[in-house]
């Protein structure tokens, strides 16, 4: 009998699945005032998975007035942080108890595996609501040193009215990253999913309902960048907008801030990583396999992704091609198939972007060594075989421009200074990592790089309790740890006569 390690468990799952596409306003799920809807295909095969509400400015505005009225009314702001620990505490198990719905829901929407689906995806969800809920009465505000006949408050409050505009290659983390302390603070809250992964943000809604979330504190608004996204960003009640996405867009939220209510806009945006290899790092073998992960995990479709490979001259040729080698066990497969280590790029339009910086790269004079074609493991469906580009100099578009794909640039370097040089050369400053033996080399190398992460001799470590944002025009602001209230809170100095 087929069991959740088979590829048909999850086919006939994903041939019963029952899909919600409506968005969720004030506790219920309502079709857009205008009755529109935009349909969502699976890049696994284009199979149509649903016809999704394609909200507007009609419908911002009643998510809006529902998240004002919610927060004015005090059914959440005003209960106390430690009930509204446990309600989000109830949210995050039943994430956990219909975790293999929202995995299958993201996997068929964007294409990720199932097994990261189930794993990474789940796990960092429900984490991220429980880390936060445990924190949120734990926190203490602060009496300022007055003279004895005054006392001064310096306290943290709600916002307000946060909205939220989040990506696709992490639905569920990186909505979570930005509603768990959003709630935890007490605001009432909308959150906008991309339009190429909105079927798990829609089911979640549901979910905190039934934790206990009272109707109009969490809202979904489903629909498209350049209609909903833009209604909320330039909503004039909406007090708090956190972005997570393109350095493009962000630029353009803080823009409609400006020409509306001038709402605090945080936003995590683009990377190009470097991952720079010393010719001393510990264990070259595992540095190679790193550096292949750091490119090919979801399908290279991760922020932080390490798409500048800086290695040291002297080893440059055998490292990349133990690199080659670990890359090669990274083609890609059904993404049902609970063994597949890569799945399908996110939509047809991403698949020939990656595709043309392909062509870019070969262009420019940088030699593909490997990969970069179409694969069809499914058929009509959007996968490539993940690329390496080697004699790339850091100024070649595959090198400066974020791809988004599974394509790597290995970059040759002779001195500790000249590394530094061009890992820092560069619009974007989210993350980095460092592989070498040399204490004193580990610790003033990553001091002077430019990146909100730096990783020694691993990639992408980090749990709940370090933040993570980003230098330069990778963003503002950080998400997870403590610092993440910041965004949702403002700060109030009190001053008492005594
Ligand atoms: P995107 O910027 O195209 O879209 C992100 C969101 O913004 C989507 O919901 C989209 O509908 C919305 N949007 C687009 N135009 C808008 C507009 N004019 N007004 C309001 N909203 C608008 O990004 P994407 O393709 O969904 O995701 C990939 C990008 O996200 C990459 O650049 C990646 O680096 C970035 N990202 C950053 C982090 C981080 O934490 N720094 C994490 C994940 C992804």
């Amino acid at each position: 009998m087929a069991n959740l390690h088979d590829l048909s468990f999850w086919q006939a799952k994903a041939a019963s699945l029952s899909i919600e596409s409506r968005a969720f306003i004030n506790g219920v799920y309502v079709d857009a005032v205008d009755g529109g809807t935009f349909e969502k295909t699976s890049p696994i095969d284009q199979r149509l998975l649903a016809k999704v509400a394609s909200c507007d400015q009609a419908d911002a505005n009643l998510a809006v007035k529902a998240a004002r009225d919610s927060f004015n009314a005090g059914v959440w702001s005003e209960r106390p942080p430690a009930v509204r620990k446990k309600i989000l505490l109830k949210f995050a198990g039943l994430i956990r108890e219909h975790g293999d719905e929202l995995a299958l829901l993201d996997t068929l929407d964007m294409g990720k595996p199932i097994g990261d689906s189930r794993t990474v995806d789940i796990n960092g969800t429900a984490r991220a609501i429980e880390w936060t809920a445990e924190a949120i009465d734990k926190i203490y505000d602060e009496v300022a040193p007055t003279a004895s006949n005054e006392l001064g408050l310096v306290t943290r409050q709600a916002v307000g009215v946060v909205a939220a505009i989040v990506p696709w290659n992490f639905p569920m983390i990186m909505a979570a990253w930005k509603f768990a302390p959003a709630l935890a603070m007490g605001n009432s809250f909308i959150l906008k999913p991309s339009e190429k992964s909105p079927l798990s943000a829609i089911r979640m809604a549901q979910l905190a309902l039934e934790a206990g979330i009272p109707k109009g504190v969490f809202n979904v608004l489903p629909g498209f960048g350049h209609t909903v996204g833009k209604a909320l960003a330039r909503h004039m009640d909406v007090d708090t907008l956190v972005f997570t996405g393109s350095t493009g867009v962000a630029k353009q939220l803080m823009i409609y801030s400006g020409e509306s209510n001038m709402k605090r806009v945080w936003t995590e945006a683009g990377g190009k990583s470097a991952n720079v290899v010393f010719a001393d790092a510990p264990n070259l073998d595992e540095a190679a396999e790193a550096a292949a992960g750091a490119i090919c995990f979801n399908a290279g479709e991760v922020c932080t992704a390490g798409s500048r490979l800086l290695v040291e001259e002297s080893i440059a040729e055998a490292f990349t091609a133990k690199v080659r080698q670990a890359m090669k066990k990274w083609t890609p497969g059904h993404p049902l198939d609970p063994t597949t280590k890569m799945g399908a790029i996110v939509d047809s339009s991403q698949m020939q972007r990656v595709l043309s910086y392909v062509d870019k790269g070969k262009l420019e004079g940088a030699t593909l060594t490997q990969g970069g074609n179409l694969q069809a493991p499914v058929e009509n469906g959007c996968f490539i075989e993940p690329a390496i580009f080697e004699n790339v100099s850091n100024d070649m578009a595959i090198a400066s421009e974020e791809i988004f794909g599974p394509v790597l640039s290995v970059i040759p370097f002779k001195t500790e200074e000249q590394a530094l040089s061009i890992a820092n050369d560069s619009i974007y400053g989210l993350a980095a990592g460092v592989w070498t033996s040399n204490l004193s080399r580990a610790h003033r190398f990553s001091s002077k790089l430019q990146a909100g992460s730096v990783w020694v001799n691993q990639y992408d470590g980090g749990d709940m309790t370090a933040p993570f944002g980003g230098f330069k025009q990778s963003g503002n602001g950080r998400d997870k740890s403590l610092h993440a209230f910041d965004k949702y809170s403002e700060i109030k100095a009190t001053w008492i006569k005594l």
